[in-house]
């Protein structure tokens, strides 16, 4: 038998090794069956019974999932169940058969592949992922035509999941905290729900390994390293065991580490810090309080638009926002406002092709050009500011006029819930993102319109110094510890210290070991990250002198270049508080 060692995303920690197990696809057909006329009536009923059944499906998942991981997990079946009874959607199916005179079978591949396409074409990973949602209703419903259907198996023994692709509700259904060892799937990424929902279990995965369903026969033993996002078959004996040493290490780190959620948040000199969450589905906010998280540091909203295919509605944000606000009280939740156009269209809109999306209308540029949208927006984060705990934030903000022009629309729309008697926090914090080098510069004049700042290093990185996030070929480039983004995101700390105001780091950098250091010098008290990372960050903080970070960075900032910074920095670690770099330790937070 041969060894295959393939590399993916590792997007939920750990080390699993066991039997592989493959589910049964749903392929659908390409293959247009036509009917006559007068068999389209009975075409039509069938589609309307696999419509209900689906719909009895989704009910009996969603009860489940709320059983099986709380009410918050289940909370995507319902967006599923709204995709279901969509007009556009079913409407759409039946004008196919109707007028394709087609079988059902046709019109749920077509719409499919027209929806693939549709959600392909975003450049955006986040939005191109939401495409399995309206796939797993589509399969489901393509499942449900048969008469008899066959029984979702759930299977009874240990074993690692090996898939294409794990449609959500296949996800919420299929990954069992006990018997799912480990999850390798050829797409996915660490936004999709598939890693969310592995994360929140506890289950190893690896995904967007290409052909891992094809590599893998069932049966066959594999290992599934979610640390180090690598997936190995048939290993040797000697890989096995090298396997099995990390993955008691890893354990004896991961108690370490969970017990650290319980500890105060202090340095060794007793300095106070703050670890919070970046997250993107209310469903999040559990675990991440469970991680340790102190608080929302940045709910990217974007999320509540690809959830769906019409544009959401007061309500639908008011549901998400306080959720949030009381899944997290009295901690602190930062809404960002729609951080949007550009390269990640809204499905539900036509936004123009931009020659430089990256330097486009996004962001707050998009939603002061779209005041209708951003109103409704702001109305539901007001009215789920009732228990004084949520802020807002503005993503890449360029200049302070946009401060003001967006202070004018949120006092006015203060003063319409006013008059319509709703109640709101009156003293709702409104917080800018330093995400543009402009931004950066003008930290002291931006804090005299806004009550805080949060620094997002992936794209303040990425402009200022013209390095693509997530173009690979530059990506060695791309480096936090780089002496002019030092000096930089050094000034915004001291400025914001300087106005007394709160300043947060949001960007992945607040997630790597060192980075945290080095910003802790700097004077920074909040790092927001994926909650995964919470408890590594934590207990590095816990295990330095902030004295020392402090009198490290400032010899540091007279070095030359990234790498020197590096080499300097771990060493001066590494001699005074070596328990910051445990043997065995998990990999560094991805680099954006
Ligand atoms: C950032 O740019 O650092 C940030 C946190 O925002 P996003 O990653 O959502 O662009
Ligand atoms: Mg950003």
């Amino acid at each position: 038998m041969d060894v295959t060692r393939l590399r993916g995303i590792g997007v939920s920690p750990g080390i699993a090794m066991g039997e592989a197990l493959l589910p049964k696809r749903v392929v659908f057909t390409s293959r247009k069956e036509l009917i006559d006329e007068a068999q389209v009536a009975d075409e039509l009923k069938r589609l309307r019974q696999a419509l209900d059944r689906t719909r009895e499906d989704l009910v009996r998942v969603k009860d489940g999932v709320a059983d099986k991981l709380g009410r918050e997990s289940s909370f995507i079946f319902e967006a599923h169940l709204l995709i279901l009874d969509d007009p556009a959607l079913v409407g759409g199916l039946e004008a196919i058969i109707r007028e394709e005179r087609a079988r059902a079978e046709w019109a749920l591949s077509k719409t499919n592949i027209r929806y693939e396409r549709l959600f392909e074409s975003l450049a955006d990973d986040y939005f191109r992922q939401r495409r399995s949602d309206v796939s797993d209703v589509l399969t489901r419903v393509y499942r449900n035509l048969e008469a008899r259907r066959e029984k979702e198996r759930t299977p009874r023994k240990e074993h690692i999941l090996v898939a294409h692709e794990l449609l959500p509700s296949e996800a919420a259904l299929r990954l069992s905290k006990e018997l799912t060892l480990g999850v390798a799937l050829d797409v996915g990424g660490p936004t999709s729900h598939t890693a969310i929902l592995a994360r929140s279990l506890g289950i190893p995965a690896v995904l967007g390994l290409r052909d891992v369903s094809r590599q893998v026969r069932e049966g066959e033993f594999v290992i599934v390293d979610g640390t180090g996002g690598e997936v190995i078959v048939n290993p040797t004996t000697a890989v096995r065991r090298e396997f099995q040493d990390k993955r008691e290490r890893y354990e004896v780190y991961g108690r370490e580490l969970q017990k650290t959620a319980a500890l105060k948040a202090v340095t060794l000199d007793k300095v106070r810090f703050f670890p919070q969450a970046n997250i993107e589905l209310p469903e999040e906010i559990g675990p991440a309080i469970a991680m340790g998280a102190e608080g929302v540091g940045l709910f990217r909203s974007e999320f509540i638009y690809l959830r769906r295919e019409t544009l959401p509605t007061e309500e639908d944000h008011y549901e998400i926002y306080s959720k949030l606000a009381r899944g997290a009280h009295p901690r602190p939740v930062t809404i960002r406002t729609l951080d949007i156009g550009g390269e990640k269209s809204l499905p539900q809109l036509n936004i123009e092709k931009e020659p430089n999306p990256a330097l486009g209308l996004r962001a707050v540029r998009f939603s002061l050009r779209n005041r209708d949208l951003f109103r409704v927006q702001l109305r539901a984060i007001l009215r789920a500011s009732e228990g004084a705990n949520v802020r807002v934030l503005l993503p890449m903000v360029t200049e302070v006029d946009e401060v003001v022009e967006v202070k004018a629309v949120f006092e006015d729309v203060k003063r319409e819930l006013r008059r319509e008697g709703r109640a709101f926090d009156e003293g709702i914090p409104l917080g800018v993102m330093i995400e543009v080098p402009a931004a950066a510069a003008l930290t002291d004049v931006l804090l005299k319109e806004a009550d805080f700042v949060s620094i997002g290093t992936n794209d303040l990185i990425q402009y200022f110094l013209a390095v693509d996030r997530s173009n690979e070929f530059v990506s060695h480039l791309f480096k936090p510890l780089h002496p002019a983004v030092l000096r930089l995101i050094r000034g915004v700390i001291q400025a914001a210290r300087k106005a007394e105001k709160d300043v947060v780091v949001c960007g992945e950098m607040a997630a790597d070991t060192l980075g945290a250091i080095v910003l802790l010098g700097f004077g920074l008290r909040a790092f927001s990250m994926n909650p995964i990372f919470i408890p590594r960050i934590k207990k590095a903080l816990r295990a330095v002198e902030c004295r020392t970070a402090e009198r490290i960075v400032e010899e540091a900032m007279k070095l030359r270049g990234a790498q020197e910074i590096e080499e300097y920095v771990t060493e001066e670690i590494l001699l005074r508080h070596p328990q910051v770099f445990l043997a065995g330790l998990p990999a560094e937070a991805p680099k954006k």
